[in-house]
Parts: structure tokens; C-alpha cells; sequence
């Protein structure tokens, strides 16, 4: 079915930041399958669990426990605030997983509440209770009538939340940067406020580290930025490295969910979590989160050198999720531009039409910065 206009090319290789297509032409990749890729392409560790892992056990079913599975619940939660895992294959299903958790302790522990608010611009996924938790503008009325109760606030106003709380409410959920959004960040205020107003009324805190987890901001998950701990969690992208794996994670006393409330076929099997597992040990190897923190600082240095070369608005992002702000709607010409550009391309995303988003490998190296940013100079310059 026709869900996305793709350009006549069929890409056949991969290798760290580069794509190659069907000509052979090379691709400088600055995408990465929408902030997924988190070692880049076919990197020798994911290839390796891969292989290792279908040659021992693909998949028991859910109903059992499998090593990988139990091995990437340890490492989580070992480094983050939660105390319990749900795997689950896409950030829409670990939402929905999130909306559930949530829905169950209001009836459990506040007489029923069940009113999630979310935040205008949000992106949370593309079933229709995500959908519906989504601020996207559109997305209202396109497959109406929407799954109630997700009243929105507006992003980084403490004020326009705390007026949608009322007796119905029970959790607040929000991206600690608002990717899809256009690479916004939540201010550390704003999180450390939101935190202690939820507190104040009883109500969770989930927070969507869909896009933002997993390294792509520096911390191994963006929360950690603002010192806080939330109460629910969901990890998607860039936790599988480029194959279907996500997670819904909780802090012991949310953790309602009793057997049969949730599951699905494919929940935590070992082919994905053995991947889980290869790519938590490198994010979490020595020195790794400072590289992408260094990286992040150096990519943002570029952009703004460039942004005052070319007259632009700056640019903002935390890590290695950036954007850099034009001065004009041009963003998608230059991204068909840079994908036609030849001997080599370069893919980029821009989310708004005067927005160039870059979600690159966590492993870019300096020198593919400088070439992203050589090619950019010359697409501005024309
Ligand atoms: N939440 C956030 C913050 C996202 O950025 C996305 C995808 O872009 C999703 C949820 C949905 O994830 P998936 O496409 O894996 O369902």
C-alpha cells in the first residue's frame, strides 16, 4: 500500500554510516532509519548476536523465559529508575502498554481516573490510542472518532498542565525532546516542575524515550538529564539497533498488570533481546555516552558555524538528535537535493518544512560530521 512516497532506488548494503543502493551508489546516512541505527549499519555485534542467537533459540513464546530477555531486563533496569520490563516490538505498542499501566492503577488507586494529559506537537505512535495521545495537527479527526481522554498540554508551560488536572486525571506523558515535533527540547525546569507537581497530585509521570533513549541524547536516557525519576518509561528505536524491539518499563509500585491484562506473540523473544543485549554492553562500555556527548557538542558547533555562514536561525537539540533552523520552508528541496546529489548523497530528514533534522549512528565519527557538513555548505550555497 502506497504509505509514504519512496524514491526509485532500492538500497542493498549497509556499513556504519553508509547505505549503498542498487547502482552502488554510496549514501552518507545521517537518518539511520529515524534514529534506530544505533551503531550504524550492520554493525559486527548486532550481526553476531544475530547469528549466535538463531543458531541457540528464536522463540520459545512469551509464555516462558528466555536468557537474552532476562539478561536485557537486568541491564535496564540496572541502570535506570524502573524495577519491571514489558518488551514489546514498536514505540506505539510500548505506549499503548504505557496508557494501559497507567489506566489500570487509576481504577486500582484513584477511584477511576483514567485522563492521560499529553502536549501539543507530541508524537507518540500510530495506533489509535497513540494517535489520539498525539498532538500532531491532523491527526484529530483522521480516523475519527479518537480514543478519549488524552486532554493536551502546551510543551514546556507548567501552567497549561496543572489547569488540565482534575479528578479524572492520572498520569502526564510527555518526549523529553519532542522529535517528530521538530526537535524540541523539554527545559530542565520544566521536567524537574512537572515532576514535583505529579508528586503534589498523586499522579505518574511516563515518559517517552522512544526517540530520546538509549544514548541519543548523551545520558543513557533523557530523563537523567534533569535528575529526576519518573514513574513509567518506553523505550523503542534505537534499543534494537535497527531490528523490532521496544520496551515499557515501571517503577515496583505501578507495576498492576496481572497475567492477562497484556502480552503479545512476540513479547521479549530472544532473537530481538539478544540484540537488546549487544547493544546495551556497548552503550554502557567505558567512555561510549561521553563520545556522543563530545560528538553532539562538536555536530552543534558545525551547524551553528554554518548557520551564520548562510544567514540561518540557529540551531538546538541535546546529543545527537539536532536541527538546524532555516531561514525559509526549504528544508524538503534541500533534503531531495542531497538524496540525488552525486557521486555520493547524503540522507536528512526535515520534519518542518524549515527544519533539517540529523539523527546519525551514536558512533559518527568527526570526520563524517565535517563531510555531512561540507556537502550541506554546498546544497545552501546553490
Ligand atoms: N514515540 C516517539 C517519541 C517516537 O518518536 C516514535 C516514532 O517516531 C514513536 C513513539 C512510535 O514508535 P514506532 O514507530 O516504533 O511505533
Amino acid at each position: 500500500m502506497s504509505i509514504t512516497h519512496r524514491p526509485d532506488l532500492v538500497f542493498e548494503r549497509g556499513e556504519g554510516s553508509w547505505l549503498y543502493d542498487h547502482q552502488g551508489k554510496a549514501y552518507l546516512d545521517f537518518i539511520q532509519g529515524w534514529a534506530v541505527n544505533t551503531l550504524g549499519h550492520c554493525p559486527p555485534e548486532i550481526a553476531a548476536a544475530l547469528v549466535e542467537q538463531a543458531g541457540k533459540l528464536i522463540n520459545p513464546s512469551p509464555a516462558f523465559y528466555n536468557g537474552p530477555m532476562v539478561e536485557l531486563a537486568g541491564l535496564l533496569t540496572a541502570n535506570s529508575a524502573f524495577d519491571r520490563v514489558f518488551f514489546a516490538n514498536t514505540g506505539a505498542e510500548a505506549n499503548e502498554g504505557a496508557i494501559k499501566l497507567a489506566r489500570k492503577w487509576g481504577r486500582l488507586n484513584k477511584g477511576g481516573a483514567h485522563e492521560i494529559i499529553t502536549f501539543d506537537h507530541s508524537f507518540h505512535g500510530r495506533t489509535l490510542a497513540t494517535m489520539s495521545a498525539s498532538g500532531k495537527a491532523g491527526w484529530d479527526t483522521l480516523y475519527a472518532p479518537q480514543v478519549p481522554g488524552f486532554p493536551k498540554a502546551v510543551y514546556n508551560d507548567l501552567a497549561s498542565v496543572e489547569a488540565l488536572i482534575g479528578p479524572n486525571t492520572v498520569a502526564v506523558m510527555l518526549e523529553p525532546v519532542q522529535g517528530e515535533g521538530g526537535v524540541i527540547p523539554a527545559e530542565i525546569e520544566f521536567l524537574c516542575a512537572l515532576r514535583q507537581l505529579t508528586t503534589q497530585h498523586g499522579i505518574l509521570l511516563i515518559v517517552d524515550e522512544v526517540q530520546t533513549g538509549m544514548g541519543r541524547t548523551g545520558k543513557l536516557f533523557a530523563y537523567q538529564h534533569a535528575g529526576i525519576e519518573p514513574d513509567i518509561m518506553t523505550l523503542g528505536k534505537g534499543i534494537g539497533g535497527g531490528v523490532p524491539l521496544a520496551a515499557l518499563l515501571a517503577r515496583e509500585a505501578i507495576c498492576c498488570f496481572e497475567p492477562g491484562d497484556q502480552g503479545g506473540t512476540y513479547n521479549g523473544n530472544p532473537l530481538m533481546t539478544a540484540v537488546g543485549v549487544a547493544v546495551m554492553q556497548r552503550l554502557l562500555a567505558p567512555g561510549f555516552l561521553a563520545g556522543i556527548e563530545a560528538r553532539g557538542q562538536y555536530l552543534s558547533e558545525r551547524l551553528l558555524a554554518l548557520s551564520a555562514k548562510h544567514g540561518l536561525k540557529g540551531e538546538r537539540g541535546v546529543g545527537l538528535l539536532r536541527a538546524l533552523v532555516l531561514a525559509d520552508e526549504r528544508g524538503p528541496e534541500i533534503v531531495r537535493q542531497a538524496l540525488t546529489c552525486s557521486p555520493k548523497g547524503l540522507l536528512l530528514n526535515s520534519p518542518r518544512p524549515n527544519l533539517l533534522r540529523f539523527m546519525p549512528a551514536l558512533n559518527v565519527s568527526e570526520a563524517e560530521i565535517d563531510l555531512m557538513i561540507s556537502m550541506l555548505d554546498g546544497f545552501l550555497a546553490q
